[in-house]
């Protein structure tokens, strides 16, 4: 019905030669949704789901704890790879997220498919598709009328338009945005979106570059990363992350460091840099670190270490070339280190916490004693009043009395 009206709309602005009014609101959930379904059918036809069960469960479980803290609830939203090995990520409207296994390659730790997951939850939240059509209301009608309205495949087909033309500059920022805050809210690494634009205009930069949902409009890698350092310090995160001339990053606090030198594959030592801090600053979040939290799980050439169930760092026999006979070894030794860490940190969070308790009670005091000199200023006026009160009755009365007096003398 509503397919109907736009038409007739579009009909009666062609004859009388006017534009028609903005559109948005034009597209409904509905049909949303349906658009979202179509174009999800035909990205799974074209490149077929990756088949792996566990890591299809891996990404949907990250997508959903994003997608929890997005604020828009009134949809459902699935997460899926694509079988691909193109670096890329895309959002349909209505909810459905696809990843290709090239991006899962590229970027393979759970802090920056949260980035990239965040982002294009971001695109979705604030619908940036839907509007993008809806401003383009003209060229939608048209492809409607020349369809003959039917089966909604003009909207479909506007949707699967809009989607591989890619967002405009302002979206994509927008999106950032939200995947920044949406990865803070759902308890990811506070550096997913930094590390996850850095790597794309790395890649960017070696002539692969990813498009549609991740970078569509012309990068600007610089403003970018400079956007989201802007969200950054907002979150007093500790450890810090110092690069060195050298390539080497140091994670800090304090007198305590820990030095990462080497690059894995795309990662460059200052991602693994920001991984490890970032996740340590969640962890602190939590409490007291617990030193006995600290696990290694080792495979042989590398090992993953982790805190309780966040997941820390990842190192491989090529960071435990010349230190240690292997990964695994390698990784108790950082765990003892990162045991460290824990007493650093915990004293530092009780300073911390100590001192905003002291803040907190100065801030009290000086508010009683605010409190009191109001009351005792109050109380003096109130005095005052009295006082003044009281003369005026005995004025009163004394004239009273007088005139009494007088009209006595007077009546004698
Ligand atoms: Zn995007």
């Amino acid at each position: 019905m509503k397919r109907i009206l736009l038409a007739m709309v579009f009909v009666l602005c062609v004859v009388f030669g006017i534009t028609p009014p903005t559109q948005a609101g034009m597209i409904s959930l509905e049909q949303e949704i349906e658009m979202g379904r179509e174009t999800a059918h035909a990205l799974e036809a074209q490149y077929g789901l990756y088949q792996d069960d566990a890591m299809q469960a891996r990404v949907n479980r990250i997508g959903q704890r994003l997608a929890a803290v997005c604020g828009r609830d009134e949809i459902e939203y699935s997460f899926k790879v694509l079988n691909h090995n193109e670096v890329n990520a895309l959002a349909c409207p209505g909810g459905i997220i696809y990843v290709f296994k090239g991006l899962i390659d590229y970027m393979p730790s759970d802090t920056e498919l949260a980035g990239v997951l965040g982002h294009e939850v971001g695109h979705v939240a604030k619908k940036h598709t839907v509007h993008s059509i809806e401003k383009q209301m003209w060229t939608t009608l048209a492809l409607i009328v020349a369809t003959g309205g039917r089966g909604g495949m003009g909207l479909i087909g506007a949707a699967q338009q809009a989607l591989f033309a890619g967002y405009s500059r302002t979206d994509e920022r927008g999106a950032d945005k939200e995947g920044f805050y949406n990865t803070v809210k759902a308890g990811f690494n506070p550096y997913a979106m930094l590390i996850t634009a850095n790597k794309l205009e790395d890649l960017a930069a070696e002539g692969g570059g990813a498009s549609y949902g991740l970078f569509s409009s012309h990068p600007e890698p610089e403003e970018r990363a400079k956007r989201i350092k802007k969200y950054l310090k907002e979150y007093d995160i500790h450890p810090d992350v110092v690069l060195n001339e050298n390539g080497v990053a140091t994670v800090k606090e304090g007198d305590w460091t820990f030095n990462i030198s080497q690059s894995i594959g795309s990662t460059k030592a200052e991602y693994r840099a920001y991984m490890l801090a970032g996740s340590l600053w969640v962890a602190r979040q939590r409490g007291a670190i617990n030193p006995d939290y600290f696990v290694v799980y080792d495979n042989g050439n590398y090992a993953h270490i982790y805190y309780d169930d966040i997941q820390l760092l990842t190192v491989y026999n090529q960071d435990a070339a010349g230190i240690s006979p292997n990964a695994g070894a390698y990784a108790a030794a950082c765990t003892k280190m990162l045991r460290e860490w824990a007493s650093v940190a915990n004293y530092n969070d009780k300073l911390k916490k100590d001192k905003a308790f002291a803040e907190e009670q100065k801030r009290l005091a000086e508010e009683q004693k605010k409190l009191e000199k109001e009351q005792a200023k109050k109380a003096k006026e109130e005095a005052k009043r009295l006082e003044k009160e009281r003369k005026a009755k005995e004025k009163a009365e004394k004239k009273a009395r007088e005139k009494a007096e007088k009209e006595a003398k007077k009546a004698a």
